[in-house]
């Protein structure tokens, strides 16, 4: 079984490209904003706790994003490998991530960051926001989104970066040619 942790800031094409490995390798995915998407569209009680902060354009309280993530790994017990779509975002996250994948005899196998200026996400995010009506990329919010990425998540990089185990791809040009390099950072290995 093999994991993938793909890694950029919002906008950076996390999506897109995840879609493609989907398809190309059999990941089953796992994106913690979509999940705390459908806890908040269906008002469960998680829903509800999650719903002011995302918001905000804030990340979520690690604990309550750890156990939400503990949760759907445990809903796969089969899955061949996982996709693992902004999740982890902070130190913390990381660290528990590899601790869950020693409990299950795993690992994280692949740690690929889309490497992505903050000026080019800007430019696509504002570009999303006229085809998708998502909330959290509202005018105010995504600059506090794009802030928490460069504050907090860019951590996690330095994080793998010194156990070796980070990968960075050029994120910027046609999306067949990332792709292309995300793929082969995955068959060299
Ligand atoms: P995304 O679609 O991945 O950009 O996530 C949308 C929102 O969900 C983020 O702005 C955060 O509020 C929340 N979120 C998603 N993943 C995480 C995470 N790993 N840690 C904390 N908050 C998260």
């Amino acid at each position: 079984m093999k994991n993938l942790v793909l890694f950029g800031p919002p906008g950076a094409g996390k999506g897109t490209q995840s879609e493609k490995l989907i398809q190309k390798y059999g990941f089953v995915h796992i994106s913690t904003g979509d999940l705390f998407r459908w806890h908040t569209k269906n008002d469960t009680p998680l829903g509800k706790k999650v719903k002011e902060i995302m918001n905000s354009g804030a990340l979520v309280p690690d604990e309550i994003t750890i156990a939400m993530l503990k949760e759907e790994l445990d809903k796969n017990p089969q899955a061949k490998g996982f996709l693992f779509d902004g999740f982890p975002r902070t130190v913390p996250q990381a660290e528990a991530l590899d601790h869950f994948m020693k409990e299950n005899n795993s690992a994280i196998h692949f740690i690929v960051a889309l490497d992505v200026t903050e000026e080019e996400v800007r430019t696509r995010i504002a570009k999303r926001r006229t085809t998708e009506n998502r909330v959290d990329d509202e005018e105010e919010k995504l600059n506090k989104r794009i802030t928490e990425y460069f504050t907090k998540t860019v951590h996690v990089l330095p994080f793998y970066d010194k156990q070796g185990r980070l990968n960075t791809v050029h994120g910027i040009g046609a999306v067949e040619t990332i792709f292309e390099d995300i793929c082969k950072v995955l068959d060299k290995n």
